[in-house]
């Protein structure tokens, strides 16, 4: 970890395109000293599969397991090639620090909107996209499916680039470019959430102040990790279920009433198409979920006061994330950074004259860091100057 941490912060910024002059030298210099020393080493590690790499570098499933669960929750599977980068994050969070917006994730959409009407700017919410038009190379107008047609010499979408270039777009993306998006990969693995509201936190058996404020790994085994997602890619629950929790209340009190909690848990491989179907099964998944946690802390179900699921047919149907994918396309070495979502659309323009791309299916890849969006404006910027 000590070498490859510094090398990732050195790449990241270069993949995203926004290394200033200014800091190169230092930072390639840094990378230099860091590959030094087994240079093919160091390179294997950031290349593996996490699965391979936990195994390589820890001794035991006390380890592997809770650092595995963090990679998972990037939405990386154990065995793809590359997400041994998603294993250094849970180090990278203690080197860097990690950050919660008070109150949660809605006041960040708050602020950015606040912010932009401030510039004059507006917003208009409910109103899906049938269509983009685009006659003659060039981008002319959106069409909502209630009819409207919104004239526009720029379009940005940040939605799934397939579906906005591939089905909303008129005429679609075609040629080796379309061809190229169409075959960008999709995987049956995905996440589900249930969110629980308690009277209490989790009581874990000789827990110390603290412990409540990072994610809090169930996944016992890197075995049962690497197998769950072949399960859910048959479109099974995985038996185990690999769980992690946060309890975001135990660090910002404005999120539940005092005296009461918000558990926060995430199973980072459900199955997209479940057999059975989600509607049928949702309460199975409660249930054992709730059975993890009560298994490792007594008490649990007693604490409960309300659940509620986010499973991914509800994701589906109300983020219009296509088959519940949060990142939209699947997260590999190339399918990430400027191959994101391929590598002729990996810089945020496209053959359309005035339509640009951006979002979770984008280059650098999804997440609330708003790296895809920054990067697509100075593009549309850059372009009308
Ligand atoms: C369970 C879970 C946990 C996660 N945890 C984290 C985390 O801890 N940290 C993190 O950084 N990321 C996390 N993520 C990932 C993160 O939520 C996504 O990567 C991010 O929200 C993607 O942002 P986006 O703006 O690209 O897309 P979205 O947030 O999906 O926004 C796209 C919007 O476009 C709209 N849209 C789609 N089609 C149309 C249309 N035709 N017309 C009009 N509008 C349309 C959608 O309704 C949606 O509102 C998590 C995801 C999940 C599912």
């Amino acid at each position: 970890m000590d070498k490859a941490l510094p090398l990732v912060r050195t790449i990241l910024p270069a993949v995203r395109g926004d290394t200033s002059v200014k800091v190169l030298p230092a930072q390639l210099a840094h990378a230099a000293r860091v590959l030094r020393r087994q240079p093919l080493t160091t390179a294997r590690d950031v290349m593996s599969p996490y699965d391979a790499l936990l195994r390589r570098w820890l001794p035991s499933d006390l380890t592997r397991g809770p650092v595995a669960a963090f990679a998972a929750h990037a939405g990386v599977g154990p065995t793809v090639p590359g997400g041994a980068l998603f294993a250094f994050w849970q180090a990278a969070y203690h080197l860097f620090g990690q950050w919660h917006g008070r109150g949660g994730a809605q006041n960040l959409t708050d602020a950015l909107v606040r912010r932009l009407r401030s510039l004059g700017g507006e917003l208009r919410c409910s109103a899906p996209v049938a269509r983009i038009e685009a006659r003659g190379g060039k981008v002319r107008a959106v069409v909502l499916e209630e009819g409207e047609r919104i004239d526009a010499s720029a379009v940005m979408t940040a939605m799934d680039p397939k579906a906005a270039l591939l089905e909303l777009l008129d005429p679609p993306l075609g040629g080796d470019i379309g061809a190229d998006l169409a075959a960008a990969r999709r995987s049956n693995v995905v996440q589900a959430v249930v969110h629980v509201a308690t009277d209490r936190l989790p009581d874990y058996p000789n827990s110390r102040d603290g412990d409540w404020n990072g994610l809090q790994s169930y996944v016992d085994y890197l075995d049962d990790l690497t197998s769950a997602w072949v399960q859910a890619e048959a479109g099974r629950l995985p038996e185990p279920l690999p769980l992690y929790a946060f309890t975001p209340s135990a660090m910002d009190p404005t999120l539940a009433p005092a005296g009461h909690h918000t558990v926060y848990l995430a199973c980072p491989a459900a199955p997209s198409r479940l057999d059975g179907g989600w509607p049928a099964r949702r309460q199975e998944l409660v249930e054992r979920c709730i059975d993890t946690v009560e298994a490792r802390a007594p008490g649990f179900r007693d604490s409960i006061r309300g659940t509620a699921t986010w499973t991914p047919d509800e994701m589906e149907a109300v983020g219009r994330w296509p088959a519940g994918h949060p990142m939209y396309l699947d997260i590999a070495l190339d399918q990430l950074g400027p191959f994101r979502p391929t590598k002729s659309l990996g810089r945020w323009r496209t053959p359309v004259e005035g339509l640009y791309i951006t979002g979770a299916g984008t280059n650098p890849t999804g997440g609330i860091a708003g790296t895809p969006g920054r990067q697509a404006a100075r593009a549309l910027l850059a372009d009308h100057r």
